[in-house]
């Protein structure tokens, strides 16, 4: 199950894993927290629309078993009470054995993604599942910052070691490409792309039940 903020979340940041995972034999489940109603990328009283039209035709693409779409307020997750969203993580769980988000720092540094991840990571801890967290590593987050003015971060310290994947990027460009509003061709997605080429950067947590391989 992947809990993320906002609509292309689920592209940008962790389609090519999510394609992995379906690649993999999983049945993938995503909730999507916010309607992505603050961007300020595609402005305009049809937005919530048509991101969530983006994000469902991204969805398929990625091959995902289930979409659940959430409007908590964009921009504003970290003030909703953190009972609140494990409460809906909890309502979509079903037999989830793996939760999956960005980074627990956030990755774009953007606090809704640690406000999800924090409520996914929670449901993780009480019914002992595994959680993978899908980040970049620090030189890639320094790069950003440095040519694209971003406050990208690394992977938290003392929370287990990431690990690199390698990964096909062909189906992530395909779910990207629905996400018309938001700019396919954003220049700070497209920086980290060319920085990571095949490769990306995950944190597997393991809590006692066992993973098929
Ligand atoms: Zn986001």
């Amino acid at each position: 199950m992947v809990v993320v903020a906002h609509p292309d979340d689920e592209s940008f940041g962790l389609g090519a894993v999510l394609g992995a995972l379906v690649e993999a034999g999983m049945d993938v489940r995503l909730l999507c927290l916010t309607a992505g109603e603050a961007s300020t990328v595609g402005a305009g009283p049809a937005l919530v629309e048509q991101r969530r039209h983006e994000v469902l035709a991204a969805a398929a693409v990625l091959g995902l078993a289930s979409v659940r779409l959430e409007e908590l307020p964009d921009g504003g997750l970290s003030t909703v009470p953190l009972d609140q969203l494990t409460a809906l993580v909890e309502q979509e769980l079903a037999d989830s054995r793996l939760l999956v988000g960005f980074e627990r720092l956030g990755v774009t540094g953007h606090r809704d993604h640690s406000a999800a991840t924090a409520a996914a990571l929670r449901v993780a801890s009480a019914h002992r599942l595994a959680s993978l967290e899908w980040g970049v590593p620090d030189e890639v987050a320094r790069q950003l910052g440095a040519l694209v003015g971003t406050r990208f971060t690394g992977f938290a310290r003392g929370a287990g070691e990431p690990r690199q994947l390698q990964v096909d990027r062909a189906v992530q460009e395909r779910a990207i490409a629905c996400h018309l509003s938001q700019d396919p061709h954003n220049v700070v997605l497209r920086t980290r792309l060319a920085l990571q080429g095949d490769r990306e950067w995950v944190r597997l947590v393991r809590r006692g039940i066992r993973l098929r391989s």
